[in-house]
């Protein structure tokens, strides 16, 4: 199958044949139809040590089953799915208290350490990123990392349903629980911000404050259920949060720019007794600072990290998928441009220059 396979981080990926094995017991083949283009896979491409190369990026993937394995019973050919990279087996202890997002066995999803690799390339194995690999004709990977979606959904539609809808609006709905009348702020506005401000409107949050510096994202917030705006480029994003807030500051802040300055103010802007959740993905070896005796043991505090959502796949997608098809959910304008897999650079940098919502890998011949 066609791939883009990444050789050395901060170089080009290089299209390439690359060999998929055939699925083996508990595996499921899947033909790609759409790979969004996330701002880890970026990040993965300028950081992952060499022994994790070569490597497939893109972990944001809609498609249909081709073939299962032995013993996948969930999943029948022709079944539209989108993988999520929450991998969970499904019977450990916190799988079973129905948090698989917090799986401590997620090895059994793998294949054993001596077994043939599910990708190759000349005889050499290569790693699938988040054991997806999304940017490929095809990905093989275990049943419980797919989602069944209804057929009527838009591929490029349900591809962004697996990271940053799963990441955004499951860190309001799962990990913050936000409730009826909460007031939030979400500091940046890409795919993940947008998708956790959709997620705290739909919560019911009374006050969704979205914070960018570019007004066109701003815009866009407004289509996802934000109330307010604040545009930090040429306003003090705390005194403005503050200001809506009646001087007290959010019940949850969402930092998704992944940006430590960000970071700082989202807690700053985060109410006494409030939390501060933080989703964007920071570069490795980023230190953040903030006041122990001030903001955690009088203003009582809590700073949280995210992963992907808290997110059940098997329930949430549907979930999302349904609301979309209802007409409630909003992934027409999360989506904002195509592209076809030799042009995947292209889309990389048009996603670090920040002026887009979503780019999606659409066409892979
Ligand atoms: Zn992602
Ligand atoms: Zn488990």
């Amino acid at each position: 199958m066609r791939a883009a396979v990444l050789h050395t981080p901060g170089e080009p990926m290089t299209i390439e044949e690359v060999e998929i094995a055939a699925p083996g017991p508990g595996e499921v083949l899947v033909e790609v139809r759409a790979s969004g283009i996330c701002h880890s896979d970026f990040l993965a491409s300028r950081t992952l040590p060499p022994g994790l190369l070569p490597i497939i990026l893109g972990h944001e993937v809609a498609g249909v089953v081709l073939e299962v394995g032995p013993g996948v019973r969930r999943l029948t050919p022709g079944d539209h799915v989108v993988a999520c990279e929450v991998s969970h087996c499904g019977h450990c202890v916190e799988c079973i208290s129905g948090r698989p997002a917090r799986c401590i066995r997620t090895i059994e999803t793998e294949r054993q350490q001596d077994a043939d690799s599910r990708l190759s390339l000349d005889g050499k194995a290569v790693a699938a990123f988040s054991h997806i690999g999304g940017f490929a004709e095809r990905i093989l990977l275990h049943p419980n990392n797919l989602a069944i979606v209804p057929k009527e959904l838009p591929f490029d539609r349900a591809a962004v349903l697996g990271c940053a809808v799963a990441t955004g609006a499951g860190a309001a709905i799962n990990t913050a629980s936000v409730r009826v009348g909460d007031t939030v702020a979400v500091f940046g506005c890409g795919g993940v911000g947008l998708s956790a401000l959709q997620g705290a409107a739909l919560a019911g949050a009374r006050r969704v404050i979205a914070i960018d510096i570019q007004l066109a994202k701003l815009d866009l917030a407004r289509r996802f259920g934000a109330t307010d705006t604040i545009d930090a480029s040429d306003t003090d994003a705390v005194t403005e949060v503050l200001r809506l807030t009646d001087g007290i500051g959010v019940d949850y802040a969402f930092e998704a720019a992944g940006v430590t300055s960000t970071a700082r103010q989202a807690i700053a802007a985060t109410r006494p007794t409030g939390t501060t959740f933080l989703i964007g993905m920071q570069s490795p070896g980023t230190i953040l600072e903030f006041d122990v005796f001030q903001e955690l043991m009088l203003d009582k505090k809590s700073i949280h990290s995210v992963y992907m959502g808290s997110t059940n796949p098997q329930r949430d997608i549907p979930l999302y998928a349904e609301l979309y098809l209802q007409g409630r959910f909003n992934l027409d304008d999360l989506v904002s441009r195509h592209v076809s897999l030799d042009d995947l650079e292209e889309g990389f940098a048009s996603f670090q220059n920040g002026s887009v919502a979503r780019t999606v890998v659409t066409s892979f011949r």
